[in-house]
């Protein structure tokens, strides 16, 4: 009998086949595409070229498309791509588009006059594409989802098979459903143990690649599995999921359970997408090609220095290193229990450097906006410590974007951020230096205005 990891039998499934063993091609059934306004016109122009001016898309129920990268910025050519997306949408007839604005005949520009800080989106805009997909019900266990994102692997908190993919293989998946698929060796990382206070799931993730290094999974899939599993919420899951590729990964995988239940069967009802799906389970007998045991008790607020997610490091180590700035966002450190972690260390102080909060969606903004902590909102002490909050929810300055995007380094400055990757260049300015962490270690170092370790500021 052939055993095979929580991957394998994803990709088995989908391929048709009883079984497949790492190293096999085979051809696999999607079962979504999501694209953004980065990637989505250069798929679309690939699908056109191949396919022809008229094709129709394999599925329109089963492409999403969500802006949310280079969106609040005057830069016309990022605007222009939205409406691309808009009438791309239109032509074919799509069931899932998270546009900017409500008018779909309309036309995307970003009013530079009101500030970066107020909302400039309509009711439909979801954010940044990861977060999004889960809020909005499109991630399944047992599932192949294909995104135009190296972080699409995200998706994996939820027991399915994710993965990023690029352009000219999007473009043929909008045209067949299908892709030609190497099945990927699975690297086994058993987490035991509970994390102590002052701990994050991005603790856990940053520990896992500064053991391997930033190319040490390359094209493997990362599976997560053990005890410890069961104390991490579905949000730590996504952090540590989402950083799969920042060691290469093909895709990072967790076992269902009844929060991976009860979190997806949410969603679905809520927003009215399928709600059947088929788990995948653990064999036990499984071949990985690396094995780690993680015990999450042991693990302490850690650092990825500049240049790489490999560079691991202790904070309490860093504290010779000083800082220009601090940043909370992202799909991985962006999230709802991000924020309330963030304001945890920064309720009642005051930031010392410029310190940015990016939520990764709307959703996330009206959840801060309305949580109370005594008198104040989330947002009000978050504000009232200094921190620049943006209810312009989206990638923003993650990836750097055009010039006068929010948060972005147009200098050689040194910022520490909750983000997932940190190569030069990835903020803005090829000079600049990013030191990744959790939004507690962000938020220590944004008090003191040099890596903390946020066990500091623990009452
Ligand atoms: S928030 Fe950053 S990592 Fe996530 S999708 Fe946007 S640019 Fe990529």
């Amino acid at each position: 009998m052939n055993f095979m990891t929580l991957t394998e039998k994803i990709l088995s499934r989908a391929a048709g086949k009883a079984g497949v063993e790492a190293g096999e091609n085979v051809w696999v059934n999607a079962d979504l595409l999501m694209t953004h306004d980065v990637c989505g016109p250069g798929t679309i122009g690939v699908f056109k070229r191949e396919f022809g001016p008229k094709a129709k898309v394999w599925d329109a129920r089963k492409v999403v498309i969500i802006p949310d990268h280079y969106i609040f910025t005057a830069d016309s050519k990022s605007n222009r791509n939205v409406d691309i997306l808009r009438e791309f949408v239109r032509e074919q007839g799509l069931s899932y588009f998270y546009d900017v604005i409500d008018d779909p005949k309309g036309h995307w520009v970003f009013d530079s006059s009101k500030g970066p800080l107020q909302r400039q989106y309509g009711s439909a805009y979801a954010g940044v594409c990861h977060t999004a997909l889960a809020q909005k019900g499109h991630t399944r266990p047992g599932e192949i989802l294909f995104g135009t994102d190296s972080h699409t692997c995200m998706a994996g908190a939820f027991n399915e098979f994710a993965t990023g993919i690029g352009n000219t293989d999007a473009g043929f998946v909008l045209g067949t459903g299908k892709l030609l698929l190497k099945v990927p060796e699975t690297m086994h990382f058993r987490l035991e143990g509970k994390m102590q206070p002052g701990v994050m799931a991005k603790d856990v993730i940053l520990n896992c690649i500064g053991e391997i290094g930033f190319d040490g999974a390359t094209y493997r899939a990362l599976q997560f599995d053990g005890s410890g599993v069961a104390g991490l919420s579905m949000d730590d899951r996504m952090t540590i999921a989402n950083m799969a590729i920042e060691a290469g990964g093909k895709n990072g995988i967790f076992e269902f359970d009844a929060q991976t239940q009860a979190a997806v069967d949410y969603r679905c009802k809520l927003n009215g997408t399928q709600s059947s799906y088929q788990p995948v389970e653990r064999d036990r007998d499984e071949k990985f090609v690396y094995e780690l045991i993680v015990d999450l008790a042991k693990l302490e607020p850690t650092v990825a220095c500049h240049p790489d997610p490999g560079q691991r490091k202790l904070a309490k180590e860093l504290g010779h290193i000083k800082l220009d700035r601090a940043y909370v966002g992202s799909c991985t450190g962006g999230k709802t229990s991000d924020f309330l972690e963030f304001a945890r260390v920064l309720k009642n102080k005051r930031v010392v450097i410029d310190t940015f909060g990016v939520p990764a969606t709307p959703e996330i903004v009206r959840d801060l906006q309305s949580a109370r902590w005594g008198e104040k909102t989330v947002w009000q002490i978050l504000v009232d410590a200094g921190v620049q909050m943006t209810e312009n929810a989206g990638c923003a300055a993650c990836l750097g974007g055009p010039v006068d995007t929010f948060g972005r380094m147009n200098a050689p400055l040194k910022c520490i951020s909750a983000t997932n990757r940190n190569f030069p260049g990835r903020m803005g300015h090829k000079e600049s230096q990013v030191f990744l962490a959790s939004p507690a270690t962000v938020a220590a170092s944004a008090l003191t205005g040099k890596i903390t370790d946020p066990r500091e500021f623990l009452s």
